[in-house]
């Protein structure tokens, strides 16, 4: 037996919806940030934020080992593929015009992006970037 955590009435434990409030019982754990070794922090955050400079080469070099750098390793190659994609879509589309502005819009929220990612690396922070959780790991 389980309870319905929106009205707390007693439920059976395979039922999805609950038969008193009809509200869905199953509660979407979010997933939490990743969390690292604090020596490879300390060790690898100057290299993982380099990583957001030069295409995630120099943490490729310098820390392939360390779990931290890769972390922002994968951060900086979906920023850079999102970059490649809107300059892309932006000068094949260009007759558009509302393409390159939508496009110009998005590298603006990529730079962002880069700068969060930068100050993330050095803080030694794992916290994920918006939207890149859901973007699968291309590099583990
Ligand atoms: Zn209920």
């Amino acid at each position: 037996m389980k309870y319905c955590p929106h009205c707390g009435a007693e439920i059976a434990d395979d039922v999805r919806f609950c038969p008193t409030c009809g509200k869905e019982t199953v509660v979407v754990v979010k997933e939490a940030d990743p969390e690292f070794d604090a020596q490879d922090i300390a060790d690898n955050r100057m290299l993982a934020m380099l990583g957001y400079l030069t295409m995630g080469i120099l943490p490729m070099i310098g820390c392939r080992n360390s779990a931290f750098a890769m972390h922002h390793v994968n951060q900086a190659l979906w920023i850079y593929i999102g970059a490649m994609l809107c300059s892309l879509a932006s000068g094949i589309l260009a007759f558009t015009v509302i393409i390159p502005i939508l496009g110009g819009i998005a590298l603006i929220v990529l730079l962002v992006f880069e700068i969060m990612g930068i100050v993330r690396a050095l803080k030694g922070s794992g916290k994920y970037l918006p939207f890149i959780k859901n973007l699968p790991v291309i590099i583990k």
